[in-house]
């Protein structure tokens, strides 16, 4: 497509980012539960099952916000992580390699590894993955669905640090920002782009950084 001038496409942009923002919160107060008052459980669309026009809008909306940052690679971590990084990679034009969590016995090369205490699951899990996928001339942006204590994204960035790479930035779908993960990267300097930000989940109640609209569940 082409524009006539730089405030069409402006426009274009401006209403492209609100309309993905939209349809990730409508998902999220539609289809998320929340299971305790800092976890947000989105099976129905992320985490379990995938909705791949969700997919692609986040992959155009992380595509536009680090369009004027060098990236070569996008890294993320198994598995909830690879679905928007694919669609990113996909609209970035560059490769995605995802960090596991599982020792596998075909990754062995130059093998990186860095020690990520699971919010989740509440276990230390160690991630891996091989140098021959990230290099010193790599300018890698780090994805995940979700942030809360930082404590993936702080791994990932091990990883990318140990291959001798830079960090482009952090682009996160789900931050819950009542916990102090955002701030901890910010802090350090990166740059975090979030596409929802969760203010609170107390009392069963979605509310999110920039507006208020409730979800109960059952
Ligand atoms: P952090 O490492 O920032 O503490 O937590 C982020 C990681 O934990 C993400 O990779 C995600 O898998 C998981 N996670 C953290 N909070 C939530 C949550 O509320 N819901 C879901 N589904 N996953 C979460």
């Amino acid at each position: 497509m082409m524009w006539s001038n730089d405030s069409q496409a402006f426009l274009f942009f401006s209403s492209f980012e609100g309309e993905t923002m939209e349809l990730l919160k409508s998902k999220i107060l539609t289809e998320g539960k929340v299971l305790k008052d800092d976890i947000l459980k989105v099976d129905a669309f992320l985490n379990h099952q995938i909705d791949p026009v969700l997919m692609d809008a986040i992959g155009k909306e992380f595509a536009s916000r680090f369009a004027e940052q060098p990236v070569t690679k996008i890294l993320t971590i198994e598995s909830s992580g690879i679905a928007p990084a694919v669609m990113t990679g996909l609209y970035m034009n560059v490769p995605v390699v995802f960090a596991r969590k599982q020792k596998s016995l075909t990754l062995t090369d130059g093998l990186l590894t860095a020690q990520v205490y699971s919010f989740t699951k509440q276990v230390n899990n160690q991630i891996a993955i091989s140098s021959t996928f990230i290099s010193e001339q790599d300018h890698v942006l780090i994805l995940d669905d979700f942030l809360a204590n930082g404590q993936a994204a702080l791994g990932l960035i091990d990883l990318v640090q140990q291959a001798g790479a830079t960090v482009s930035g952090i682009g996160i779908v789900i931050e819950k920002a009542f916990q102090d993960g955002g701030e901890k990267l910010r802090d350090k300097g990166f740059k975090v782009e979030s596409l929802a930000r969760i203010k609170s989940l107390k009392n069963k109640t979605v509310d999110f950084l920039d507006d208020t609209r409730e979800v109960i569940n059952e």
